[in-house]
């Protein structure tokens, strides 16, 4: 069995994934909203555990049998180019059908990382990071302690593009508050047209026990938009997408409306869709809040 230190997190579409704790925790750690690894010191674990691991999984799941994998924690390409090469090597070689390695990215990892280490680092098999936008908003990024700004966030996802790697981005649907609703939907769509990521989707700000943002909750500083309100920005964000082949979907827990769709194919009749939800708010089909999570 391959043992893994802590909670583990990984997005929606990585549920049949292997997932490999290539770091544990996330080197960056200080989104407000973020908990998933306040409890963890991060560090890149030594490279024979995880050849080890891999070896084991071979064991347990089957060379043949292996064809996605997520390298855990909250942003593995923050760990040196040479070391996540041996570890895509060892992959490769012991899964013949392997068809793609993911990863989430921070800002901060993606700074660091250079077009050519990311490359090459395709090239090895990695072709898709998990970015969180979460804003385009300036003051909502701030307020999130995101550590980036709108256009750093712009400069560094267009360094993935140009090394060849896609993008899956997630927005913070409600980050902005009531006042900053529309602008927070606005420029989030601007940043995610400036990136054209392959894939878009959309978390609901929630906040999470242990997070600065639940002590500002607490405080009675956040100001929490019902699910109509967040319907009408997420209407405001697809609406003002301008993709040339992304899919969007909404497919995580935290979200009120599951909405999914291939831009720019589908974004009328997902817009139509929410123009509904908001014309007919008590037939609108809203997950009730005991289906939704973090
Ligand atoms: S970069 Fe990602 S994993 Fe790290 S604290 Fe921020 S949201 Fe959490």
């Amino acid at each position: 069995m391959i043992q893994y230190e802590g909670t583990l997190y990984r997005p929606p579409s990585e549920a049949n994934s292997l997932i490999l704790q290539a770091t544990i925790g996330c080197s960056y750690n200080e989104c407000s909203f973020c908990g998933m690894y306040r409890d963890k010191r991060f560090r890149v674990r030594p490279l024979d555990e995880l050849l080890s691991e891999i070896a084991r999984a071979k064991d347990e799941f089957g060379a043949g049998h292996v064809r996605k994998v997520f390298l855990a924690d909250g942003d593995a390409l923050i760990a040196k180019t040479a070391f996540l090469q041996k570890i895509l090597v060892a992959l490769r070689d012991a899964f013949p059908n392997l068809r793609r390695v993911s990863c989430y990215a921070s800002p901060q990892s993606l700074q660091v990382r250079s077009v050519d280490d990311m490359r090459a680092l395709r090239d090895a098999g990695l072709t898709l990071y998990y970015l969180g936008i979460e804003s385009g908003h300036d003051v909502v990024l701030e307020r999130l302690v995101k550590g980036v700004d709108a256009a750093e966030m712009i400069r560094v996802a267009v360094k993935a593009n140009e090394a060849g790697v896609a993008l899956s981005t997630m927005v913070l649907l409600g980050a902005g508050g009531r006042e900053l609703s529309e602008a927070h939907a606005l420029e989030s769509a601007r940043v995610v047209n400036a990136i054209q990521p392959r894939f878009v989707s959309t978390l609901v700000m929630t906040p999470v026990e242990g997070t600065p943002l639940a002590e500002e909750d607490a405080r009675g500083e956040v100001d929490h938009l019902d699910p109509l309100e967040l319907a009408a920005e997420l209407r405001t964000f697809v609406d003002a997408l301008e993709l040339d082949g992304s899919i969007f979907r909404s497919n995580h827990a935290s979200n009120y409306l599951t909405l999914s769709g291939s831009l720019p194919k589908d974004k009328a009749r997902m817009v139509e869709a929410l123009d509904a939800v908001l014309a007919r708010p008590d037939s609108a089909p809203f997950r009730p809040e005991w289906l939704r999570g973090l």
